[in-house]
C-alpha cells in the first residue's frame, strides 16, 4: 500500500469565504501515483471546514446568510466561547455545521465524484494562514 501526505496553506483576506480547492486536491492525487484507493481531506483549524458540494456563487452565498442565520457573528458578547477574550464563537459554530473532512474514492487515478460534487474549504475566521490536510492511501 502507498501513502502520501500533503498540507495546502490558505489565507483568506476576510473573515468568510468558500473556496473550491478541487484543482489542488487533483494535484496531489496526480502527485500521490496513487490509481485506487481513498483520498482524505480535512481542515486542520476548528474554525474552518472541508465539504463537498455545488460550485455555484448563488449556493454559496446561501450558505453564508443561512449560517449567519443559525450563528450571527455580532453581537460577539452573545457567546460564551468569546469570554476567553477570543471573537469567533460563530465561526466554531459554522465549522460544526459544514463539517470537518470529506473521503472521496480514488477509482482509476481519479477523484470518484457525482457529476456536479466539488471540494470547498470554508473559511469562518480567516484573515490568518490556516492549512488544510490530504492524505491518501491506496496503490
Ligand atoms: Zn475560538
Amino acid at each position: 500500500m502507498q501513502s502520501y501526505r500533503k498540507e495546502l496553506w490558505f489565507e483568506v483576506p476576510r473573515r468568510r469565504a468558500f473556496i473550491n480547492i478541487t484543482p489542488q486536491v487533483e494535484q496531489c492525487l496526480r502527485e500521490s501515483g496513487i490509481q485506487e484507493g481513498l483520498l482524505l481531506c480535512n481542515a486542520m483549524h476548528i474554525t474552518a471546514s472541508v465539504f463537498i458540494n455545488d460550485d455555484e456563487s448563488g449556493l454559496h452565498q446561501d450558505y453564508d446568510d443561512w449560517l449567519e442565520r443559525l450563528a450571527p457573528h455580532a453581537p460577539i458578547s452573545q457567546y460564551r466561547h468569546n469570554r476567553t477574550g477570543e471573537d469567533n464563537g460563530d465561526a466554531h459554530l459554522k465549522r460544526q455545521v459544514m463539517g470537518r473532512e470529506v473521503v472521496v474514492a480514488v477509482t482509476k487515478g481519479r477523484l470518484d465524484f457525482g457529476t456536479w460534487e466539488r471540494i470547498f474549504y470554508g473559511e469562518f475566521d480567516g484573515n490568518r494562514r490556516k492549512r488544510v490536510l490530504v492524505k491518501i492511501i491506496g496503490e
